[in-house]
C-alpha cells in the first residue's frame, strides 16, 4: 500500500470489490449485512466493459450492447492482463472487441475515445486519432466508473476498497491492480482471494455457526474456472489446493448454444450466409445466447430471438434445459473434472468435504450443482441455488465478502492492515494429523474423538469437556493423533437389469449433434460405500485425573503452538488444579 494513497480510518468509506474478466460488482455493508449495489443501469453483475462513441465512454451493461455494432471501439476481458508482459497474455476472448497489442512488452488497445472536431451542422472538419491506451489505463478508466456507481449509490465519495483477486495473481497482477484502483483515487485497504471472499460471505451470515470445516469453492466464471480447497478451523482460512482452468467456462457453454441456433437457421434458410461467418452476426447471436443460457438456469425453456440475424433474415427459436444439457454435456462434465482433481490435489477424499460452495455466474446452471451432488457423499452441503433454497446468489458471494472484510478492517490504519492481514491471506502452518483423545464407544471399544482438525492453521487451541465415567472416579485421558482412512464396503452382487435402449431419453428432433445417453446417471450400478473413519495414531500424552465427581466431567485443552509443539492441559470441570504437560 502506498503511503500516498493512505486515509485516515475516521475519513474512509470503504466497499468491497471483485473485478473479474466478465463481470464486476460492487457491495456495502450495512449493519453487519453486506449488499451488492445496483449501479444506474440497475445491474448488480456489471459488465467488465468499456466502449466509446462519439468521445462518450460507456461501460457495463450499455457498452456490452456495443460490441454489435461498435465493436473497435470496445474493450472487455482484460482483468487478466493487469501486470502481464504482452507475450505471456492470453487474447482467445479479444476478437469480438478492440485486440491487444504489443508496446513496448506493454498490453495496450487503440480506441477513438475522443470525438472529432464538428462543424455546427456535425461535419467532421478535424479528425482526432485513436488513443493507444495500457491496460492500466484501461482499468483505472473502468474502476473509476465502477467506483463512481457506488459513490452515487452510498450518495458519498467512495475512499477506500476491498478487491478480490484469483488465487493464482501473482505479485506482480496484485501490485498492477493495486496501481490502477489508486490511480482511479481508490485506497486498496486489502486484496483478498476469491474463494476465501466466497467462504466469508456464507460464514457471515448469523444462522451460521462458525465450525472447523473443509470447503471446496468452485468458482466458474466466463473465461475461467478456478477451484480452491479451503480448511476453516476457528475462523481462520487456509487455502490446500487450487486449479485453474480456461477451457470449460461460461464462455464455451455460450459457444454450444451459438453453434445450435446457428445450425437451426441455416437449416431453415438453407442459401443464407452463416451468422458465425460475420461478425456482427457473431455477435448478436453471441448475446442472444448468453441470455438464453441463463433463461435456462431458471426455466426448463427457453427463447432465442434475433431480428436480421444473417442476411437481413429474422430468426426466432426455443431450446428445452434437457437438450441444452445434452449438447453441453462435455463442457458440463469438465467442471466435475476439475472439482475432482482439487480435492485429489489437496490429499483429501470427497467424505472429507463439509460443503461446496458453487461460486461465480456459471454457478447458476442447475445440472452443474446436481452433478456435483452425485459426486460428493449425502453428508457435503452443496450450496447453489438449485440445491438449497437458502443458498446465496453465486454472482454476489465475492462482493459480498470483499464488503464484509472491508467494514471489519476499515477502522485500522493502513500500516497495520498490512502486517494483521498478510498471515490470514497466505497459507499459514498447519498440522497435517488431527489430535484428539481416545474414547470408548458404546461397544466398549476405542474410538477417536478428534479435537483439532487436520489442516488446523497453528497456533491453535481447542477445547472438550469429556464424560467421567457414571459413578466418577480416577479417568485417564489419552491424547493421541488421528488419521482418517476410507473405509469401502463393496455392495451384495446382484443381477443387473437390463435397460433398454429405447427407454432413454432422447430428442425427437435433433440429428445432428452428439446424441446423449444422457439418462445414463440415473442408471448407475449400485454404488460401494465409503465412509471415513478415524485410526488412533501416537500417543501424545496421557493424564490420570483421580477422584472424578460422580456424574463429573473433564475438561481437556490442547494448544498447538506455531512451532508445532503441543501443551495439553486436564482438569476437572467445576474443580481446581489439573494437570499439563508440554509434548
Ligand atoms: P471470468 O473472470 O471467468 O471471465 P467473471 O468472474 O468476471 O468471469 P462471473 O460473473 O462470475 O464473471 O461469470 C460470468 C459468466 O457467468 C458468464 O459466462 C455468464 O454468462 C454466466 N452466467 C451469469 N449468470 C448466469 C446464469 N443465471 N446462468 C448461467 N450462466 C450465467
Ligand atoms: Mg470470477
Amino acid at each position: 500500500m502506498s503511503e500516498s494513497t493512505a486515509i485516515a480510518p475516521e475519513n474512509r468509506t470503504v466497499i468491497g470489490i471483485t473485478f473479474g474478466n466478465s463481470n464486476s460488482s460492487i457491495a456495502f455493508t450495512v449493519d453487519d449485512k453486506a449488499e451488492v449495489i445496483a449501479n444506474e443501469d440497475g445491474d448488480r453483475q456489471i459488465p467488465t466493459i468499456l466502449s466509446y462513441v462519439d468521445g462518450d465512454e460507456y461501460y457495463g451493461q450499455q457498452a456490452k450492447a456495443f460490441l454489435v455494432r461498435n465493436p473497435k471501439n470496445s474493450v472487455a476481458y482484460f482483468r487478466d492482463f493487469l501486470g502481464q508482459e504482452f507475450k505471456s497474455i492470453d487474447p482467445t476472448h479479444n476478437h469480438a472487441s478492440a485486440h491487444p497489442q504489443d508496446v513496448d512488452g506493454v498490453v495496450s488497445f487503440t480506441l477513438k475515445d475522443k470525438d472529432d472536431k464538428k462543424d455546427e451542422e456535425g461535419e467532421v472538419v478535424e479528425e482526432v486519432p485513436a488513443s493507444t491506451l495500457s491496460v492500466h489505463e484501461v482499468a483505472t478508466r473502468y474502476l473509476r466508473r465502477l467506483v463512481g456507481s457506488a459513490s452515487d449509490y452510498l450518495g458519498k465519495k467512495v475512499t477506500s476498497a476491498v478487491i478480490t483477486v484469483p488465487t493464482n495473481f501473482n505479485d506482480k497482477q496484485k501490485a498492477a491492480l493495486v496501481a490502477a484502483a489508486n490511480a482511479a483515487g481508490i485506497e486498496v485497504l486489502q486484496l483478498i482471494s476469491e474463494p476465501v471472499a466466497a467462504v466469508l460471505a456464507y460464514d457471515a451470515r448469523p444462522e451460521s455457526e462458525l465450525q472447523d470445516k473443509i470447503v471446496v469453492v468452485a468458482d466458474l466464471g466466463g473465461t475461467r474456472s478456478d477451484v480452491a480447497v479451503v480448511a476453516s478451523r476457528g475462523g481462520m482460512y487456509t487455502v490446500l489446493a487450487t486449479a485453474h482452468d480456461y477451457e470449460f467456462h461460461g464462455v464455451a457453454l455460450d459457444k454450444i448454444l451459438m453453434d445450435h441456433f446457428a445450425k437451426e437457421f441455416l437449416k431453415r434458410n438453407s442459401s443464407a450466409t452463416d451468422p458465425r461467418e460475420n461478425a456482427r452476426s457473431l455477435a448478436k447471436l453471441r448475446l442472444e445466447a448468453e441470455a438464453t443460457k441463463k433463461a435456462l438456469s431458471i426455466g426448463a425453456n427457453a427463447s432465442f430471438s434475433v431480428e436480421s440475424l444473417s442476411d437481413g433474415i429474422d430468426f426466432a427459436s426455443t431450446v428445452n434445459r434437457l437438450r441444452y444439457e445434452t449438447i453441453a454435456r462435455s463442457v458440463l462434465e469438465g467442471f466435475n473434472r476439475l472439482v475432482e482433481s482439487v480435492v485429489k490435489k489437496a490429499g483429501l477424499d470427497v467424505l472429507d468435504i463439509d460443503e461446496v460452495v458453487l461460486s461465480g455466474g456459471t454457478s447458476h446452471t442447475p445440472r452443474i450443482a446436481q452433478n456435483l451432488s452425485n459426486i460428493f457423499p449425502e453428508s457435503t452441503r452443496i450450496l447453489a441455488p438449485s440445491t438449497l433454497a437458502t443458498a446465496i446468489n453465486p454472482s454476489e458471494l465475492q462482493a459480498r465478502g470483499a464488503a464484509l472484510q472491508a467494514s471489519l478492517i476499515q477502522e485500522y490504519d493502513a500500516a497495520d492492515i498490512d502486517q494483521s492481514t498478510h498471515a490470514a491471506v497466505t497459507t499459514v502452518s498447519h498440522i497435517t494429523n488431527a489430535i484428539g483423545v481416545v474414547s470408548l464407544n458404546e461397544a466398549g471399544e476405542e474410538v477417536f474423538v478428534p479435537i483439532v482438525h487436520p489442516e488446523t492453521a497453528v497456533p491453535a487451541r481447542r477445547t472438550v469437556h469429556v464424560a467421567a465415567p457414571k459413578e466418577g472416579g480416577d479417568v485417564l485421558v489419552k491424547v493421541v493423533e488421528g488419521n482418517t482412512h476410507i473405509k469401502v464396503t463393496k455392495p451384495e452382487p446382484k443381477v443387473k437389469e437390463e435397460v433398454s435402449k429405447s427407454a432413454k431419453v432422447e430428442d425427437a428432433d435433433d440429428e445432428d449433434e452428439e446424441d446423449s445417453d444422457f439418462s445414463d446417471d440415473e442408471e448407475q450400478e449400485e454404488e460401494e460405500k465409503r465412509e471415513k473413519l478415524w485410526k488412533i495414531g501416537n500417543t501424545l500424552a496421557e493424564a490420570a485425573i483421580h477422584g472424578v465427581k460422580k456424574g463429573g466431567k473433564v475438561e481437556v485443552t490442547i494448544n498447538v503452538n506455531a512451532d508445532l509443539s503441543v501443551i495439553v492441559t486436564t482438569r476437572e470441570v467445576g474443580a481446581k488444579g489439573g494437570v499439563r504437560g508440554q509434548l
